[in-house]
């Protein structure tokens, strides 16, 4: 391995959705990126050749952020293959809409073992092995800010994810590391799309004020300034990027 001059930046989730236009935008930034994903291998490995042919550095590491063991292997070998880690994206997520009372055992872990196990695994690892000056962002939802029926155990997920943010920045004290949380609106991917009748995407489209979904590029801007010089400031903060809706 050449010794490494670019900043590191893992983003988790990433072979598709936010994540993947994350990884686009920060490696126009200038970051070697790490394209986390856990079943899409053909997306990741895409995304990866695209990123390369552009002569971008980035590579692809399937690991199920819910499997602590799978998060510890993913930054085993981002340290093996790209010497460090200054940033971590925490974008990973799922989301299936369900009333509380036909919310399932399974559908209750699953939610939780990713979302916010995720996170916490992450995090944990985070915690002793990212580079003093680094970032943090993690993904929350605006859906905490709206108690929207049929969102229980997602957005119960999401409020957990806000509640790390501002605690795990605080025990960053010292080192220059700032920690945050994005809370996108409705925005065009397949997890938004999902389950949904047309006539209620178009209704959750039109709900903020500048009329129309968020697409992956805006919140992919929002993470670039987090992560970037000018976010330097922010820290503990929960950035609500969804157009004006709540
Ligand atoms: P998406 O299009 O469904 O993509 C999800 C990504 O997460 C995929 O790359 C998927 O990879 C990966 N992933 C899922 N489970 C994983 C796991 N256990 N380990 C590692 N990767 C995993 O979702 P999205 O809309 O881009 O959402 C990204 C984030 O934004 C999520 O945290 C979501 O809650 C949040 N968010 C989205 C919206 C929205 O309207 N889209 C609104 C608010 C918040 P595989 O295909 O390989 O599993």
């Amino acid at each position: 391995m050449s010794k490494q001059t670019k900043k590191v930046a893992i983003i988790t989730g990433a072979s598709r959705g936010i994540g993947a236009a994350i990884a686009e935008r920060l490696a126009q930034d200038g970051f070697a990126v790490v394209i986390n994903y856990a079943s899409s291998a053909t997306e990741a490995d895409a995304l990866v050749a695209k990123l390369q042919a552009a002569q971008h550095e980035a590579i692809a590491v399937k690991a199920d952020v819910a499997n602590s063991s799978d998060v510890r292997r993913l930054f085993d070998e981002t340290e093996q293959k790209l010497g460090k880690v200054d940033v971590l994206i925490n974008n990973a997520g799922i989301l299936q809409m369900a009333s509380l009372a036909e919310t399932s055992d399974e559908l209750f872990e699953r939610t939780f073992s990713i979302n916010v196990r995720g996170t916490f695994n992450t995090l944990r690892e985070a915690a002793t092995r990212l580079n003093d000056g680094g970032r943090v962002v993690n993904f929350s939802s605006t859906t905490v800010a709206m108690s929207l029926p049929n969102y229980s155990v997602y957005t119960g997920s999401k409020a957990a994810v806000e509640v790390l943010t501002p605690i795990f920045a605080k025990e960053m004290r010292g080192r220059n590391i700032t920690v945050n949380a994005v809370a996108p609106g409705p925005v065009a991917t397949d997890l938004f799309f999902n389950g949904k009748t047309e006539a209620q995407i178009q209704q959750l489209a039109n709900m903020p004020p500048l009329q129309r979904l968020g697409q992956p590029d805006d919140i992919a801007a929002a993470v670039s300034f987090l992560v970037g010089r000018d976010g330097g400031w922010i820290n503990g903060q929960v950035l609500r990027a969804n157009g004006g809706l709540a």
